[in-house]
């Protein structure tokens, strides 16, 4: 199999998965290392690594190369140096056991510890590689955990840069592989985390529960946006256009559809129309990259030709162009949508805007919970306080308010995917390292006194 470039369109370089053997001799070495790391001043070793990729050049043209657009692979790089800063700023203190407390029994105390699995996994997507393979491997290794990572057969290209920044201290090896490669992974790892597509997500979760290994799904969503009368359109506009063609729509917390007040919708839609026809592809000199997977512009083409043949309204964009051999989709807005349409109910990973006139607050929140997904949402009204309202009336684990899309750039909150977008523990916030980890107590009685529940033996 080879890899595309989805700039040129050229299949040019061969896809070289791990065999098998190889797979579980690294796993192997890397559980062998879980004492040593476990024991090391991980935080010096991690920041060392962090420092490392922040200006890496190499790893940018990887990245490049993988995802054909420039802008966002800086952010990304930008981003994960950041995230390694942070854990090591936060970790020893979430590390750190509790104090020692009384119990509820008298003369019994409880203390505890943390224990780290020994080994755990990522099994990561193509849309945002390098922060996607690292966001969970970050935590696991600041937990003492060391960590086996299989990036998507997409995007391999960033593994061999990657890898070269890897201080030999730090126990975190990242592999090429394909779905037969990350299969391979479930079964020796200790813990597993997968970021992709509800289908392979099903998968691995069913492989992990007989493996009796804790899976933890970062799967698929469809994000609604709300603007409500009142809201400030103009910020609106600008903040759905980025929040829904930013990385050209291939980001899970993409908005991929628009549910407007009906006596404002056509001035927001004027707005977003007018902003939406100025961004260009970035082979013009814009900010909007090429779709990256192969076949992904034939999901986003199906939907466009739903949408109109069942009535709906092209502004912008609307169609997939080919520039030099790779595919795009300028940012493309439509209206006069319903839920009779796949635009509206699947996602279309791609920079389309769906935008749908409602009756008031409650039917936005109604059409907005008609999914099968709950990531995330973004909402837009008269104030903070009636957005709050709104927001916490919406099936999803992160809404932003007065902006769009900001979980790609705010990591802090802590939050759980609702319905089909996941499963298990906050990738966010200082509770995503609590998924690498067993709390273990320590329960001491100090009473000398014979327990009252002990069987009666002595006259
Ligand atoms: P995918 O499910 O096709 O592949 C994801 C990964 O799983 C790849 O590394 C692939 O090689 C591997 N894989 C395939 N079959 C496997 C199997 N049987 N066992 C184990 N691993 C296997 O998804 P994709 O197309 O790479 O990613 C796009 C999807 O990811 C979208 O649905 C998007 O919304 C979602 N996503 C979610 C988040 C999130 O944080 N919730 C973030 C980014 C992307």
């Amino acid at each position: 199999m080879n890899v595309r470039n989805p700039i040129t369109g050229q299949s040019d370089r061969p896809l070289a998965p791990i065999p098998p053997d190889r797979l579980a001799a690294v796993a192997a070495g890397l559980r062998e290392r879980a004492p040593a790391w476990q024991n090391a001043d991980r935080g010096a070793v991690l920041a060392r690594f962090g420092a490392a990729l922040a200006d890496d050049d190499a790893l940018l043209s990887a990245l490049v190369a993988d995802t054909g657009r420039v802008g966002e692979s800086l952010l990304e790089r930008r981003l994960v140096a950041g995230l390694v800063e942070r854990w090591v700023r936060q970790a020893p203190a979430l590390l750190a056991p509790p104090a020692e407390r009384p119990a509820s029994l008298p003369g019994v105390f409880v203390a505890g510890d943390a224990v780290p699995y020994e080994l755990a996994g990522m099994i990561t997507p193509w849309n945002l590689p390098l922060l996607l393979g690292l966001i969970d491997a970050v935590p696991a290794l600041a937990a003492g955990c060391t960590v086996l990572v299989k990036p998507s057969e997409v995007t391999p290209r960033f593994i061999e840069p990657l890898m070269r920044l890897v201080p030999e201290e730090l126990p975190l090896r990242v592999v090429e592989g394909d779905g037969a490669t990350g299969a391979a992974l479930v079964g020796l790892v200790d813990a597993v985390v997968f970021t992709g597509s509800v289908a392979t997500g099903r998968r691995v979760a069913l492989a992990a529960a007989s493996a009796f290994v804790p899976a933890f799904l970062e799967l698929g969503g469809k994000d609604p946006a709300i603007v409500l009368a009142g809201a400030d359109l103009g910020r609106a506009a600008s903040a759905v256009l980025w929040g829904g063609t930013a990385n050209a729509g291939q980001s899970c917390q993409s908005i991929e559809r628009v549910y407007v007040a009906r006596e404002v919708h056509d001035e927001f839609l004027d707005r977003l129309v007018a902003e939406a026809a100025q961004v260009g592809l970035t082979c013009e000199g814009g900010p909007i990259g090429p779709i990256i997977k192969p076949g992904q512009e034939d999901v986003i083409a199906a939907h466009l030709a739903d949408a109109v043949a069942k009535g709906a309204s092209v502004h912008t964009g609307g169609r997939i162009e080919r520039h030099g051999g790779g595919h795009w989709c300028r940012p493309t807005v439509l209206s006069g949508v319903d839920h009779g349409m796949l635009v509206m109910t699947e996602e279309t990973f791609g920079p389309v805007l769906p935008v749908m006139a409602v009756s008031g607050p409650d039917e936005a929140v109604a059409l907005a919970n008609d999914s099968v997904y709950g990531l995330s949402a973004a909402v837009f009204a008269a104030g903070e306080e009636q957005a709050r309202a709104v927001a916490a009336r919406l099936q999803a684990g992160a809404v932003s308010i007065n902006d769009a899309a900001l979980t790609a750039l705010v990591h802090e909150g802590e939050k759980n995917s609702f319905r089909l977008s996941g499963l298990g523990g906050s990738r966010m916030g200082p509770a995503s390292i609590g998924r690498f980890l067993r709390r273990r107590s320590f329960l001491v009685n100090r009473s000398d006194a014979a327990d009252p529940w002990w069987h009666s033996t002595k006259e």
